[in-house]
């Protein structure tokens, strides 16, 4: 390689340009693309990555680079191609995506390696010391004794802990010249004191050997290979076919990824992984958000050392610094958590199929339920199909019942939380000792709190939604802002005392079926009851081991949990969804239908659900019902194809947001003007309207959305406009490609 002159960086802080500077000679060996430096910048300095090495530069003023941040080159040439096409694609600048490509901790090289104290003894210690030591000081006597065991060294606190002896006399020793005390870095490792039970492979039935095959195929031509979509009714085994593929990546010298959603990133998850390749130490790393910045760190640098050779993680694992990759999978393709909702706005999938064809490996998409876009994808012959129909063990799809909360209403007057239909099939369960899980994914105890003589709601102050009456606080909270405020006794509006709770959340289905059921041990599981990381790990042991008999929770308990006992589902409301202003709401409620469903019945007995609705005959909750994933999928096409939405057209959504509500709603008409005048008629462009959710965190919010189907197009000529139309100092325009919020 060629000593570069000089280096082409861009700084972390956002100022969208790339910059030029020199390498020192005492540099130039170990400067290259993707290295990570410290450069003068105005009158301060700055971290930034190399982003190409250059022989000449014709920029004016060059100053040299001050430092090098970390040892080798931080990302890979292909990833820094990945980051390019994410900037043009995403409409995005090009330091923004390096923020999610490189982790805080590494980009900042501020936290370092765990140092930790370790003992050895100095020479060889025989009994006569330790016999004449323990005259005068037993306590060190004792401890020498145990170290002069040791046959090589151990960290001091693991030591002091075993013979339960302190400091102090640890460090006599060290004065008296019998043992060393010496620092050493370590890894943190957050699964240490877990233990792993290997397995091995398990039989696979013809569907899933057939996969497999094909996966393999891929795996060993992956220049000329598609995508794969491996579609698999719940408890098809997937993991099983994803675990042996891996296997066959690992002995061909290859590399992998397995991108999980976020939520079921579980224990149970990750031990599926670490304990099929036990043998191979340290094999496997973990990304995942509660990852202290030191244990991030360490992960991150036991990949890129390339000792870690399987990332399993959410959203940004997809940007494991890898080398020799050899096949990625995107678990659950189809969940809406693989979309960053901030900048830069990707999606992990679809920056998962473009890093497979740079960097030739080999892509598996699976899920029961798969998104419009990758089925149509795969209908199309862009992808390739694999399909598992069978549940393995020949299990049963659990039988699905429509409860018509309509019907319900006219007998009791108000429609109850529980089914009588609903009730009994619990009580049936408390009667068998088997177990019931009770879904919805609403938080809270009542969902608004309302006068029943002036009509007023209490509304978050900052946002436009109703507060949300969480009892056990004791308060109204806001889900959107975490504002929360105190239950007022009288109507702030009309001084009446006439206010009443209405709706309901996961809070209070607990508390009714506690009360319902009184001998029964009830659980809830949302993100109010599971603040202590503990007490998530705590909850699914207990629901393991049958302490409880129905567990009550939000989409925390809709995903990959896998409870043999488990033989009747609940799902209290299932129209939830379908009334969003979304053209996904269809899609959402099919999966989210298919996906809790798919918990019951995963052991000998059968699976029974319950889906309580109002509108029973909508198409979504008719093709759930049936397992009819095709006629779904033909009819909501059909309906996206009419309305010009994806996967016919790519969508652009821009937001204009400010505290002004004025200055927002004319910053997002001019914006419309301009962009109409720099767009071809190929591009539909909507009208600057007040967003579904229309006040958020005290700004108000406008939408402009764009369609069309050459998006890189649209995506440059979105930016272009942007850049050239001053907007007001208190006015942000953010700019969502292939968004998934549209509220
Ligand atoms: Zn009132
Ligand atoms: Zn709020």
């Amino acid at each position: 390689m060629m000593k570069p002159n000089y280096v082409r960086v861009i700084i972390d802080r956002a100022i969208q340009r790339e910059l030029d500077y020199s390498v020192p000679d005492t540099l130039a060996d170990r400067v290259g693309i993707g290295s990570r430096v410290r450069v003068p910048f105005r009158d301060k300095s700055a971290l930034a990555t190399v982003l190409a090495t250059l022989e000449q530069s014709d920029a004016k003023g060059i100053r040299p680079i001050e430092a090098l941040v970390g040892e080798a080159p931080a990302i890979s040439e292909s990833l820094l191609e990945l980051a390019k096409w994410m900037g043009a694609y995403y409409c995005c600048p090009l330091e923004t995506v390096m923020r999610s490509l490189l982790p805080q901790v590494i980009r900042r090289a501020e936290v370092g390696w765990k140092k930790q104290l370790f003992v050895q003894p100095l020479t060889k210690i025989d009994t006569d010391t330790i016999d004449n030591l323990r005259k005068r000081a037993p306590r060190q006597a004792e401890l020498l004794e145990a170290i002069a065991k040791l046959d090589k060294p151990m960290p001091a606190a693991q030591l002091l802990r075993k013979t339960s002896l302190d400091n102090q006399t640890l460090r006599a020793l060290a004065k008296r010249e019998l043992i060393e005390l010496r620092e050493e870095a370590v890894e943190r490792d957050p699964h240490a004191d877990e233990q792993f039970i290997a397995t091995t492979n398990l039989e696979l039935n013809a569907e899933q050997a057939l996969a497999l095959t094909k996966i393999t195929d891929a795996l060993a031509a992956p220049e000329i290979a598609k995508p794969i979509l491996l579609h698999g009714v719940t408890g098809s085994g997937k993991t099983e076919i994803y675990l042996q593929s891996i296997r066959t990546a690992l002995e061909r010298g290859k590399t992998a990824i397995v991108l999980v959603p976020e939520i079921s990133l579980t224990p149970q998850t990750v031990e599926r992984f670490k304990s099929r390749f036990d043998e191979m130490h340290d094999v496997v790393a973990v990304l995942h958000s509660h990852l202290s910045e030191g244990e991030r760190h360490d992960e991150w640098h036991k990949i890129h050392s390339g000792r870690a050779r399987i990332v399993i993680g959410a959203r940004s694992a997809v940007f494991a610094p890898l080398k020799d990759l050899g096949l990625i999978i995107v678990d659950e393709e189809h969940e809406t958590t693989y979309k960053q909702e901030e900048a830069p706005r990707y999606h992990a999938r679809d920056v998962a199929v473009v890093r497979a064809k740079i960097e030739k490996c080999a892509v598996v998409l699976g899920s029961a339920t798969p998104s419009l876009e990758s089925y149509h994808n795969a209908t199309t012959g862009k992808y390739e199909l694999l399909s598992l129909t069978q549940r393995v063990d020949d299990q049963q799809m659990p039988l699905m019942r429509i409860v018509d909360l309509r019907q319900e209403r006219r007998k009791e007057k108000i429609a109850p939380i529980l089914s009588e239909k609903l009730s009994q099939a619990i009580a049936a369960r408390l009667e068998k000792r088997e177990q019931t899980i009770l879904f919805l994914n609403r938080r809270g105890f009542s969902t608004s709190l309302l006068c029943s003589n002036c009509g007023e709601a209490r509304n978050c102050p900052n946002c436009s939604v109703a507060l949300t009456f969480h009892r056990h606080m004791a308060r109204l909270s806001c889900h959107l802002c975490g504002h929360t405020a105190a239950v007022p006794k009288k109507c702030p509006t009309c001084a009446k005392d006439a206010l009443i709770y209405a709706g309901f959340g996961t809070e209070k289905v607990e508390s009714t079926v506690s009360h319902l059921f009184p001998k029964a041990n009830v659980r809830r599981m949302d993100a109010d009851s599971m603040t202590r990381k503990e007490a998530y790990r705590e909850t699914l042991r207990n629901f393991r081991t049958g302490k409880i008999d129905i567990l009550v929770g939000t989409q925390m308990i809709a995903k990959g949990l896998h409870f043999p006992n488990v033989t009747l589902v609940g799902i209290i409301n299932a129209d939830l969804a379908l009334h969003l202003p979304d053209f996904r709401a269809g899609e959402r409620t099919f999966q989210l239908l298919t996906q809790v469903a798919g918990r019951a019945g995963r052991g000998e007995t059968a699976g029974e659900v319950f889906v309580q609705t109002y509108t029973p005959f909508s198409p979504s909750i008719q093709f759930a019902r049936h397992h009819d994933f095709a006629g779904y999928f033909q009819q909501e096409l059909e309906f996206r194809e009419r309305c010009d939405f994806p996967p016919f057209k790519h969508a652009i959504l821009i937001t204009v947001r400010s505290e002004h509500e004025g200055r927002a709603k004319l910053s997002a008409e001019t914006l419309v003007r301009r962009l109409k005048e720099s767009l071809g008629a190929e591009f539909i462009l909507g009208d600057a309207t007040p967003a579904p959710l229309e006040k958020l965190q005290g700004q108000f919010r406008f939408h402009i959305l764009l369609r069309g189907e050459a998006i890189m197009r649209l995506s440059r000529l979105v930016r272009e406009t942007l850049d050239k139309l001053p907007l007001p100092e208190d006015v942000v325009a953010t700019v969502d490609v292939d968004p998934y919020q549209l509220l």
